[in-house]
């Protein structure tokens, strides 16, 4: 924790003590209790990533959007042969059924968004070092190819939809996947993932998704958790 998140830290606690907040966490964590399918919460303060994604656009994407998302799945899914299960079980057993379309809608993004959240942090992006930075090496010859090809992946995504690193038996690939779709259902292990929906980034670069990845590469990548994901 650097000294200007330790005052963040220091006054947000301190005006928590002085107005008596009452504990919304115990709310929301026994809320939660009831069923598998619950909100993660964001790695980071919501200001954290600024300037590359601001604390608005978080407000918006993670505290509506995503919200939204979860609140749907759970809706959808209650007195059904969903009710119970975790929201990777549900996406598998919805996957490919035109008629479970909206469960698997909400529940993928639900999956997304919250791999999306732990793909970033404050200070993350360039080249990584370590396993993952071989196994990048490895699959894609360098990582300015990788760049290349996520870049690419993103920008051509029509639409909606997320760019991702995979992990495909034992080679690094980039895909791209329209809408909700996510790349488990195909089979691949996901190491790190960028939205690239409109409402991801329009309040900070409106049309231009390409500085969008180009944040995301430069200074928001958490490379710990891609390595974290990989598979021996
Ligand atoms: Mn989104």
């Amino acid at each position: 924790m650097d000294r200007r998140d330790f005052l963040k830290l220091s006054l947000s606690l301190s005006a928590m003590a002085f107005l008596d907040v009452p504990d919304q966490w115990s709310v929301s964590r026994a809320a939660a209790a009831d069923s598998p399918v619950s909100p993660a919460s964001l790695p980071y303060a919501k200001d954290a990533l600024e300037p590359y994604i601001s604390l608005r656009t978080l407000e918006f994407h993670f505290g509506k959007h995503y919200q939204a998302y979860i609140d749907n799945t759970r809706k959808l899914i209650v007195g059904t042969e969903y009710g119970g299960l975790s929201l990777k079980e549900i996406i598998q057993k919805s996957s490919g059924k035109p008629d479970q379309t909206a469960i698997f809608n909400n529940a993928a993004q639900s999956f997304n968004h919250e791999f999306f959240w732990k793909s970033m942090k404050s200070g993350g992006g360039g080249e990584p070092k370590g396993r993952i930075g071989q196994a990048i090496e490895k699959s894609f010859g360098s990582h300015a190819q990788f760049e290349k090809e996520f870049s690419e992946a993103a920008l051509t995504q029509f639409g909606s939809g997320w760019a991702w690193l995979v992990q495909d038996g034992t080679a690094l690939k980039v895909v791209k996947t329209a809408n909700a779709d996510t790349p488990m259902t195909r089979g691949w292990v996901p190491l790190l993932t960028l939205d690239v929906w409109e409402h991801a980034y329009y309040l900070d670069y409106q049309n231009r998704r390409g500085d969008y990845v180009r944040a995301y590469l430069d200074h928001l990548i958490n490379w710990s958790f891609a390595e974290s994901n990989l598979i021996e």
